[in-house]
C-alpha cells in the first residue's frame, strides 16, 4: 500500500478504492453502453384471469459486449446515483413509444397496453411533461395504451410537483402503476393523493405466501385497499398455480409473472400474436 505524505489526511484502504475504481469503470461503460446501443428493451406479458394478454412490461437488459446480457439489478442502481438514469429512461420511453405504435397496426395486438418503469429522477425533470409529448407525437403512440410505473420514491421527493406532472400526463391519456407496493416509503394519505390507476403488489409478498400467513394478510389487506380507493390491482412475480389460484380467490384479477411468461425479445413478444 501506499504511503500517506506528510500533511495529507490520507487513510488510503486499497479495498475501498478498488471498489471506487470498479464503481467509475462500469459508469464510464454504462455511458459508452447507451452511447453504443447495448441496451435493449424486454417484454413481460401480464394476463388476466383468463390469461388473455392484457399488456406487457417493459424492462431493460444490457447487451454487454463482454458479460453479455446483464439483468437491471447490476446497473439501475448506479444509473440512479450517477444520473445515467435519465438518458437510460428516455430510451426505454421512447422504445417502448415505438412498440406500442407498432402494436396499434396489428389487431391482435391493438388493445395491450405498454408498461414502463420511471425513476423519480425522470419524473422531477422540469420539462418531462413536454418530452413526453413531443415522444408521442413523434412515435404516434396511443398515450392511453401507455402506462408508467412509479415507485414510492417519489413521495420523497417533490410530491407536489410530482403530482402536477401526474395530472398533465393523465390529461394526455397516460396512466400511472404504483410499482413494488408495499416495500418501500408507504403513506396511505400519500395513496389517495397521487392520482394512479394501478397498484402491483411486489412480488415478495407472493413469493411466500402461505395460506395464513403475514403476506396472506397484506395481499387481502392491499386488494381490500385497491377496491376502495378504485385501483385496479396487479400481482408480480406469480410463478405457480396455487399462488394464482389463491390471489384469484382473493379478488385479484390481473398478473404478471413466470407462470405466464418471462420477459423476452419485442420479436419473442411479438410473435404469441401471431397466426
Ligand atoms: P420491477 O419493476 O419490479 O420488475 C419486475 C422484475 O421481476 C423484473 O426483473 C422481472 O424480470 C422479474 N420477474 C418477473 N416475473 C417474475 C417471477 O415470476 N419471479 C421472479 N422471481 N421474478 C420475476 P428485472 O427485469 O431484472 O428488473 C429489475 C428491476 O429493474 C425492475 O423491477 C425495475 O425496478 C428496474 N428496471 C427495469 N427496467 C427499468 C427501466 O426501464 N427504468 C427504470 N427506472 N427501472 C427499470
Ligand atoms: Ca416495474
Ligand atoms: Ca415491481
Ligand atoms: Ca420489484
Amino acid at each position: 500500500a501506499k504511503q500517506a505524505g506528510r500533511n495529507t489526511l490520507c487513510l488510503f484502504d486499497p479495498q475501498m478504492q478498488a471498489g471506487l475504481n470498479k464503481r467509475a469503470a462500469l459508469e464510464a461503460d454504462l455511458r459508452s453502453g447507451l452511447e453504443q446501443n447495448q441496451f435493449k428493451l424486454f417484454y413481460q406479458i401480464q394476463v388476466d384471469r383468463q390469461r388473455r394478454a392484457i399488456g406487457a412490461e417493459a424492462l431493460l437488459r444490457w447487451d454487454h459486449p463482454l458479460r453479455g446480457t446483464v439483468a437491471p439489478a447490476e446497473f439501475i442502481a448506479l444509473a440512479e446515483e450517477s444520473g445515467l438514469i435519465v438518458a437510460l429512461g428516455n430510451f426505454a420511453l421512447r422504445e417502448a413509444c415505438a412498440a406500442l405504435a407498432n402494436w396499434a397496426r396489428r389487431p391482435a395486438m391493438a388493445g395491450l397496453s405498454l408498461a414502463v418503469n420511471i425513476s423519480a429522477k425522470q419524473l422531477s425533470q422540469q420539462d418531462f411533461v413536454r418530452q413526453m409529448q413531443s415522444l408521442l407525437r413523434q412515435t404516434g403512440a396511443d398515450p392511453r395504451r401507455l402506462k408508467l410505473e412509479i415507485t414510492e420514491d417519489v413521495v420523497l421527493g417533490n410530491v407536489e410537483n410530482a403530482i402536477a406532472v401526474m395530472r398533465a400526463l393523465n390529461k394526455l391519456g397516460v396512466e400511472f402503476a404504483m410499482d413494488d407496493f408495499g416495500t418501500g416509503y408507504s403513506s396511505l394519505a400519500y395513496l389517495q393523493r397521487l392520482p394512479l390507476t394501478q397498484l402491483k403488489i411486489d412480488r415478495s409478498f407472493i413469493a411466500e405466501l402461505r395460506n395464513e400467513g403475514n403476506n396472506a394478510a397484506i395481499i387481502r389487506t392491499v386488494l381490500a385497499l385497491g377496491d376502495s380507493l378504485n385501483l385496479q390491482i396487479i400481482a408480480e412475480g406469480v410463478e405457480t398455480e396455487p399462488q394464482q389460484a389463491y390471489l384469484t380467490d382473493c379478488g385479484c384479477r390481473y398478473f404478471q409473472g413466470y407462470l405466464f411468461g418471462n420477459p423476452e425479445t419485442l420479436a419473442q413478444f411479438n410473435a404469441r400474436f401471431m397466426g
